[in-house]
């Protein structure tokens, strides 16, 4: 049986007419999804928690680039395959026309730039070098330029004019979002802070107490993070990089609290960084806890993945409120248990909040035996999980195995990649 695509007018018995066909739904998609890809990178404060947190919708965002990458590199293949019905001369010079045929090479540019940048997202070619990666994601706006040069050339596979009205709202949302990233968030979005305090938690972790340089302030709620920009010259790296931290002061507190462990380049430079110097924050970002968790909860952090538990307990402190909530916090040994003194101290203060130390190196990895010998009513709680992505795989599905629904497991990733 045939079948007609009345819109396209396009016979998909035949096997070169189908082949055709996907040639050109694979170049309309993956064009689609690679503007709606530019358009989630916009990164305005709070708009992330439509979806979810900014965790999720740079997930969502890289999970579109790939599949636009994947469409756009077979959109010529199948389209040339098309043609080897005619003949392999009719295929290769639709492959490579003649040099004058611009529309088809700004095609052809279009694809080795994402090629370029989008590569090293996949697990495959190794883990990239964070700010390598970042300057290479920047030939995206080229990248895309040429693309629209290209589909405003051949949009003629849709019904009437609606192609060009699809790629046009699309590049508004593209351009509009690209605008706000790296013209108006730098001067709107961004809030100048002073370095009030150093704190030495650690020697290789710090605590930075802002307070605010100008007249705004952020508003924040508790266990969020921010991307703060250093601005002290003497840094040995990482001057005005901006980096993604949690906050781990309370709302309630007139300044802000950010402690840093050094993990890389910049981060190590910035704990000699000078009361007194600038920075700038842009924020705030994340949805860790949902604005109405349930009352019974059970938190399971690992080594870092502290912070966005030690602002939301610093934040309840200050409420004062009864809670149900049992905190598991994994770390190696005993001198790697940071703000740990701090926790106990809460719990003391706070009514039902309770802290168990977990120690990898003398417990071993966390086990069900572990979790239920110390929370006995798991399966009545949710599940709030942040560390070394090991980790948060482990414990969450420790948990779904303990019978908590997926749904009441939140977990939260310091990797953005
Ligand atoms: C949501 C979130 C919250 C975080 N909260 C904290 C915190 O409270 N305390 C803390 O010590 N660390 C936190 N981190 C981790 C922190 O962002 C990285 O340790 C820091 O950016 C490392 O930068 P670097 O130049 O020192 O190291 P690099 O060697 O450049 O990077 C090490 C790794 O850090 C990540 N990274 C680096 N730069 C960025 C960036 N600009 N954006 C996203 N990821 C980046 C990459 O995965 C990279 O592979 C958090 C990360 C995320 C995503």
């Amino acid at each position: 049986m045939r079948t007609r695509l009345s819109g396209a007018g396009m016979d998909l018995g035949d096997p070169s007419a189908f082949l055709n066909f996907l040639g050109r739904a694979s170049g309309i998609v993956g064009a689609v999804m690679l503007l709606l890809a530019a358009a989630l990178s916009a990164r305005v404060p709070r708009l992330d928690r439509l979806f979810g947190g900014l965790t999720r919708l740079w997930k969502t965002h890289h999970l579109l680039g790939a599949g636009s990458l994947l469409l756009l590199m077979a959109h010529p293949l199948l389209l040339a395959m098309a043609q080897t019905t005619t003949s392999v001369e009719a295929a290769t010079s639709l492959l490579f026309p003649a040099p004058g045929h611009w529309q088809i090479w700004t095609g052809w540019a279009a694809l080795i730039l994402m090629m370029v940048f989008l590569a090293p997202s996949f697990a495959f070619f190794g883990r990239p070098d964070y700010q390598r990666w970042k300057y290479l994601h920047r030939l995206a706006g080229p990248a895309l330029i040429l693309a629209l040069a290209h589909a405003f050339q051949y949009g003629r596979t849709l019904p009437a004019n609606s192609e060009h009205w699809l790629w046009l709202v699309l590049t508004v949302m593209a351009v509009g979002a690209v605008a706000w990233r790296f013209v108006f968030s730098r001067r709107i979005g961004r809030l100048r802070y002073t370095v009030q305090r150093v704190v030495t938690v650690a020697n290789n972790l710090v605590e930075l107490v802002l307070k605010p340089a100008g007249r705004r302030h952020l508003d924040y709620d508790a266990g969020q993070f921010v991307y703060l920009a250093p601005f002290d010259r003497e840094l040995a790296a990482g001057y005005g990089e901006e980096h993604p931290y949690t906050l781990s002061s309370s709302p309630k507190e007139p300044v802000l609290r950010i402690a840093i462990k050094d993990l890389g380049d910049a981060s190590r430079a910035i704990q000699a960084i000078r009361p007194g110097s600038r920075v700038t924050i842009e924020g705030p970002y994340g949805q860790f806890f949902p604005d109405d968790p349930p009352k019974k909860q059970l938190w399971i952090a690992g080594g870092i993945g502290i912070t966005p538990f030690l602002g939301r307990a610093r934040d309840l402190l200050k409420t004062g409120s009864p809670v149900d909530i049992r905190l598991i916090y994994c770390v190696q040994d005993e001198a790697r248990a940071r703000f740990l003194d701090e926790l106990y101290e809460i719990a003391t203060e706070l009514e039902g909040f309770e802290v168990i130390a977990h120690y990898f190196y003398r417990q071993g990895p966390l086990d069900a035996e572990f979790l239920t010998g110390h929370v006995p009513d798991i399966i009545e709680r949710a599940g709030f999980i942040c560390g070394p992505t090991p980790l948060n795989q482990l414990a969450s599905r420790l948990l779904s195995t303990a019978g908590i629904a997926r749904k009441n497991i939140h977990t939260e990733e310091f990797e953005l990649l």
